[in-house]
């Protein structure tokens, strides 16, 4: 019987000290004989476990088998066939809580390492100039996509493959939603994210820039020129504490710094016009991976020293394992068990610091994390030149100001029946828009799964046409 390789390859990466320095990609990618070595870990389960936690139903056991055999454009196709964006989801989806999380390994030893192999297939076929052939029939129905985010790429590629005819209307003037403007290049490279969804145009998509559904096209103008319309407009608005010093010089949304930063690429001012005032000593509220891509980026553009502020421990943030670790390799420190209850300031209007409250855990909370319970008379006070809070955010409140009609949860998402259309019954919608804060696979899946129901309604409704 062949021996089994308990422990994965591991990827090589840009050393803490050096990377500091720049937005440059963290892991440094496999090579071809490491991504075969590390696929032919992989047991060939008879019943893939992994493939039932995708999403996206990406067809994983094929993809890793096809790696392993040094096979990688028919592994690449693979991926491919159920997920239009594999550079990306490899980078950024959280997989060791999904296909790396059951994977039969994990009993004797390390999981595969799914996400780097999908993420090297993607690579190597962009290295090597291979694309997906696909023969579209066009079909005259049209379709409104709304958000060039992971849901609206999905719905959009899904229905373009099946020949509608698609055009995706995004606010910003780069498509991409939080792949572009908030995840951070140094763990997903903007080049990535243009390639892939290059591939939109090539199929035909028609990508509307800068066109704000709500603004300067209305929702019902959509509703009545398109045949269906789905929504995938994420949950871009930032959520504050509601604490004092919140409008201080200095204290920022993690949406605004993160903006700047990415979308502006204030870290090449003044090659790009956007300057960004970093202090030398910076506060990070929150723990998620929002928090953790801001303390990245702050450490990046100067800060000496950068603080994650949060109210529970570090076991308990809710980030992916690999942002916190990367973010301590980076010299970020964690102040767990402390609530701000003031951001400071001085007679500038500057801020100066944080008034925080110390806590301590109690009893389960409906998050499952234990609940963070504030202990009286503990407020003390640290210097700080800049405040980010990182706390979450809310559906987009333009959007849903002119779109009354449509049926919202108390916390504004839109709501939807298991097909994803909403109580308008043209109308589907999915990802943040419909989850809140959730994850670039999710929403890829929303818009996979709003395409298959958009398609099922626009037959029917022709079949009707056709009897009558
Ligand atoms: C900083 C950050 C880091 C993250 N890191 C991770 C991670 O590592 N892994 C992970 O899985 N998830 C991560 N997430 C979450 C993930 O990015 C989101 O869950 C995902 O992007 C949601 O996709 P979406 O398509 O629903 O929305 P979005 O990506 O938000 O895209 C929505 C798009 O709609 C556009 N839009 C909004 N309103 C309008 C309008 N009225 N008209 C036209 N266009 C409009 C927006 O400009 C945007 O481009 C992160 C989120 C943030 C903010």
């Amino acid at each position: 019987m062949e021996k089994i390789n308990k422990v994965s390859v591991p990827m090589r990466e840009q050393s803490p000290s050096e990377r500091i320095k720049n937005f440059k990609s963290v892991p440094l990618g496999y090579s071809e004989e490491e991504a075969k070595t590390e696929a032919q870990r992989c047991l060939q389960c008879p019943d893939p476990v992994c493939e039932a936690e995708c999403p996206v139903s990406i067809k994983i056991k094929d993809m890793i088998k096809e790696i392993g055999d040094g096979n990688f454009k028919e592994a690449f196709l693979i991926a491919k066939r159920d997920n239009p964006v594999p550079a990306i989801a490899g980078r950024v989806c959280p997989q060791e809580d999904q296909c790396e999380g059951v994977c039969t390994m994990k009993n004797i030893g390390d999981p595969i390492n799914i996400g780097k192999l999908e993420a090297f297939i993607a690579d190597w076929a962009m290295e090597n100039k291979v694309t997906e052939e696909i023969n579209i029939k066009d079909k005259k129905e049209k379709v409104a996509i709304v958000g060039s985010g992971p849901a609206g790429i999905s719905c959009a590629a899904d229905l373009r493959k099946l020949g509608y005819q698609v055009s995706l209307f995004e606010a910003l003037h780069k498509a991409g939603g939080v792949l572009q403007y908030g995840i951070p290049a140094f763990r997903l490279p903007k080049e990535i994210v243009e390639e892939e969804l290059s591939c939109l145009e090539d199929m035909g998509v028609d990508i509307q820039l800068n066109r704000i559904v709500g603004q300067n096209v209305t929702c019902d103008a959509l509703m009545d020129d398109y045949d269906a319309v789905f929504i995938g407009t994420g949950a871009g608005a930032p959520k504050f504490l509601g604490i004092k010093g919140e409008k201080l010089m200095g204290a920022y949304s993690a949406n605004e710094f993160l903006i700047r930063t990415n979308l502006m690429k204030s870290y090449k001012f003044p090659e790009y016009d956007t300057p960004i005032i970093v202090g030398d000593k910076v506060a990070v509220i929150g723990a998620g991976n929002v928090a953790m891509d801001a303390a990245r980026c702050a450490i990046r553009e100067g800060a000496k020293e950068v603080y994650i502020v949060y109210r529970r421990t570090i076991n308990e943030a809710p980030a992916r394992n690999e942002e916190i670790h990367h973010a301590i390799e980076e010299g970020i420190k964690m102040l767990e068990l402390v609530n701000p209850v003031e951001i400071l300031g001085n007679e500038d209007g500057w801020v100066s610091g944080l008034e925080l409250q110390k806590m301590k855990l109690g009893e389960e909370d409906s998050s499952g994390r234990p609940r963070p319970v504030p202990i009286e008379n503990s407020n003390y006070r640290m210097e700080f030149d800049t405040v980010i809070e990182a706390l979450g955010t809310i559906p987009n409140r333009l959007f849903l100001s002119k779109t009354t009609y449509l049926k919202k949860d108390p916390r504004d998402r839109i709501l939807v029946e298991h097909n994803l259309v909403t109580n308008i019954q043209n109308v589907y919608a999915g990802g943040d828009a419909v989850r809140g804060n959730a994850t670039v696979i999710l929403a890829l899946g929303d818009g996979r799964k709003a395409a298959a129901s958009i398609h099922k309604y626009l037959g029917e409704k022709a079949n009707a046409q056709t009897i009558f």
